[in-house]
């Protein structure tokens, strides 16, 4: 039985921070593998997501690209109806039957969990990993796993690591205005946002 990274998100754009977070999840987390999903057009984002999910794949390719152990999985992107981790990880179970899926989430991701759609249902089918982000607090994110694991038998690991704060929205609010982000992303996504024009006049 492998154990099965899923990390999804909407990647607008991926950036450091989420490449450290699958990093340290491999490691901490005794992963064999992490599998990038990006979204469709996910329900519970308070902004609309404008940049399209082609190019959202594509710049998780690029990052991604050389990183061992890193897969980017597309059954997302294609969807016309929102995103749903719950249907997400039915259909991953599918792929990877005899395996644990193991399903990597930020602690303000975590604290939103349960407005997501079927929690229960998440909960079910896969382990969650759980990464702290920059300025959160460490006992906010420990009461929600409580909560979780007595409401719903959730299996959640929390991953001892250094948080780096780093956020896309961030990002985009520093290319939009012309700011550098060459810290926050990987060199081959600025040149591909670049290119593209990207993040020029949309959020
Ligand atoms: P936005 O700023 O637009 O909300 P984001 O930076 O959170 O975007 P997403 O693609 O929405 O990026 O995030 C995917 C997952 O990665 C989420 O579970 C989120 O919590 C997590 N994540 C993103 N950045 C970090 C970070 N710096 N540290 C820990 N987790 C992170």
């Amino acid at each position: 039985m492998l154990r099965i990274g899923i990390f999804g998100g909407t990647f607008s754009p991926p950036h450091n921070g989420h490449i450290y977070i699958a990093r340290e999840a491999m490691k901490k987390a005794r992963l064999d593998k992490m599998v990038f999903v990006p979204c469709g057009n996910p329900y519970h984002k308070k902004a609309p997501v404008t940049v399209d999910a082609k190019q959202r794949l594509e710049m998780v390719r690029l990052a991604i690209d050389g990183e061992a152990g890193f897969e980017i999985c597309d059954i997302e992107v294609g969807l016309k109806e929102p995103s749903y981790t719950a249907r997400t990880l039915e259909k991953l179970q599918k792929i990877y039957p005899q395996d644990r899926l193991c399903f990597l989430v930020g602690g303000d991701s975590l604290l939103d969990m349960e407005g997501w759609y079927h929690p229960e249902e998440i909960f079910k089918k896969a382990e969650i990993i759980v990464a702290k982000r920059g300025g959160m607090d460490s006992a906010e994110i420990n009461a929600a796993a409580q909560s979780y694991r007595s409401k719903y038998g959730a299996d959640i690991k929390i991953i001892q690591l250094e948080p780096i704060d780093v956020s896309a929205s961030d990002i985009r609010e520093r290319l939009r205005c012309g700011y550098d982000a060459k810290d926050m992303i990987s060199e081959r996504v600025l040149k591909y946002i670049k290119e593209n024009k990207i993040y020029e006049d949309s959020i």
